[in-house]
């Protein structure tokens, strides 16, 4: 019997298996993901920002896993020479009213202990000639990275520390026993461990639901689109270019990225997605969308952000509204420089009551731990995160002590805030 299966071979699983092996070498502990391959959904399909912290409530999980995430992520990548870079990022307003906005960000910035400087328009256009704004906030140590390049390398560790990973493996159901937890795959292989961590992004809901500790809470699946720009535009910022956030949604608004690789894109916007897993313009899937009209809170969220849905759905439908959108920071833009780029969808978990859950959410029983909630910026913070639920593996399963390893120090800190 194993000692710890992982469900998910996202950032979240795999980064928690590298340092839960970390804490407890010699440890058995598996992955089961259901694609195959690592990264294949949230993880693999993103902005590929390191945050820095900036927008998160002061106090929240997401203010501290992605303060510190940002450095650890940064460390994993120069240990291992994977790429990454520290191109900075500016805030930029537009309009008297996001400038009030603005100062709203610049002091939620302080009180999570980013002391940021703040760009009049002139200094802006010194920065970035291309973009055009009223101010702007700069934060210079926001960076970017492959994620999907860090996951390969942690994996890589983690098998090599004799961990295994079973890609091609949908977990069916779950059995909680008394003294074993019974994880069945579809093909009908079973594996038992002790203990279960559970980090299944767009099926947590599902999974959730398998060991008691779900129903009061839905996934509801939230498509980014994203335009690459032309070669011609490789270099027209040196910054990210991020808009003003509207404070009472959880997504950071269509943004200009350097991504690894040397190309820009324009995105991600936020719209309903009839799929979870399924990222063509028309992707549907009969058994998630009887799903998210089953549950009560996904129609008080759509009451309750009527009018952001209907603009983001129309700008998802028009690319000439798109490309409105985008003008306002970089007013040279033509319709013939967005090419689509791949799209990702976020996992974005509501309550009955329709509120959406700003938060990482996660819940245990008393042999599994569910990530119930990892949305943006959980791969700046999976670092963290997984720091955080190997203490609360210690606690909760009470885990022999068999010497805490390289990350002992980093264990205990989060330790004693649990
Ligand atoms: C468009 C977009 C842009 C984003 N931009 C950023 C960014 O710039 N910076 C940042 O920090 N974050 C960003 N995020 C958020 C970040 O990508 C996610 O928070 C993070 O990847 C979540 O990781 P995860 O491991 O929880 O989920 P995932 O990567 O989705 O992994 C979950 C895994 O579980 C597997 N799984 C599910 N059910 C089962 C089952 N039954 N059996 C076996 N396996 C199963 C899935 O196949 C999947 O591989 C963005 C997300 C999106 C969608």
């Amino acid at each position: 019997m194993l000692d710890i299966i992982i469900i998910g071979g996202g950032i979240v699983g795999i980064a928690t298996a590298f340092r839960l092996q970390a804490a407890y070498p010699g440890m058995g502990i598996a992955v089961v993901e259901k694609e195959d391959r690592l990264a294949a959904h949230q993880t693999g399909r993103n902005s590929g920002v390191i945050h820095a912290g900036i927008y998160y409530a002061p106090g929240s999980m997401k203010a501290e896993f992605s303060r510190r995430g940002l450095t650890e992520t940064i460390a994993f990548c120069k240990a291992h020479g994977l790429p990454f870079e520290q191109c900075g990022k500016l805030l930029v307003a537009t309009s008297p009213e996001e400038m009030t906005r603005m100062d709203a960000l610049h002091r939620r910035a302080a009180e999570n202990g980013l002391h940021l400087p703040r760009l009049d328009a002139t200094a802006l256009r010194e920065r970035e000639p291309n973009i055009s704004g009223i101010g702007a906030i700069l934060s210079a140590s926001t960076g970017i990275a492959d994620y999907t390049a860090i996951v390969r390398k942690m994996a890589e560790l983690f098998v090599a520390g004799g961990g295994t990973i079973h890609t091609s493996s949908p977990v069916g159901d779950i059995q909680e026993e008394a003294s074993c937890v019974s994880v069945s795959l579809i093909d009908g292989r079973t594996l038992k461990a002790r203990h279960l961590i559970v980090c299944g992004g767009l099926q947590a809901d599902r999974l959730a639901e398998m060991c008691g500790v779900g129903g009061d809470f839905s996934i509801v699946p939230f498509k980014g689109e994203y335009y690459r720009l032309a070669a011609r535009h490789d270099d027209v910022v040196k910054h990210l270019i991020y808009p003003i956030p509207d404070p009472t949604l959880p997504f950071l608004g269509i943004h200009l990225t350097r991504m690894i690789g040397g190309y820009v894109t324009v995105g991600p916007n936020a719209v309903l997605s009839m799929a979870r897993e399924k990222y063509g313009k028309l992707g549907m899937d009969i058994r998630d969308m009887k799903a998210m009209v089953a549950f009560p809170g996904f129609w008080r969220t759509c009451f309750g952000h009527m009018r952001s849905g209907i603009d983001e759905t129309a700008n998802s439908a028009f690319r000439s509204r798109y490309l409105k959108a985008c003008r306002k920071y970089l007013p040279t833009l033509e319709l013939e420089d967005l090419t689509p780029h791949p799209s990702g969808i976020r996992a974005q978990a509501v309550m009955r009551d329709g509120s959406m859950v700003h938060d990482f959410l996660i819940r245990t029983t008393s042999r599994t731990i569910h990530v119930c909630n990892a949305p943006s910026p959980a791969a700046t913070s999976a670092i963290p995160i997984a720091d955080y639920i190997t203490a609360l593996a210690a606690e909760t399963f009470a885990l022999a002590p068999r010497g805490l390893g390289q990350n002992a120090e980093e264990i205990a800190d989060v330790a004693g805030r649990i």
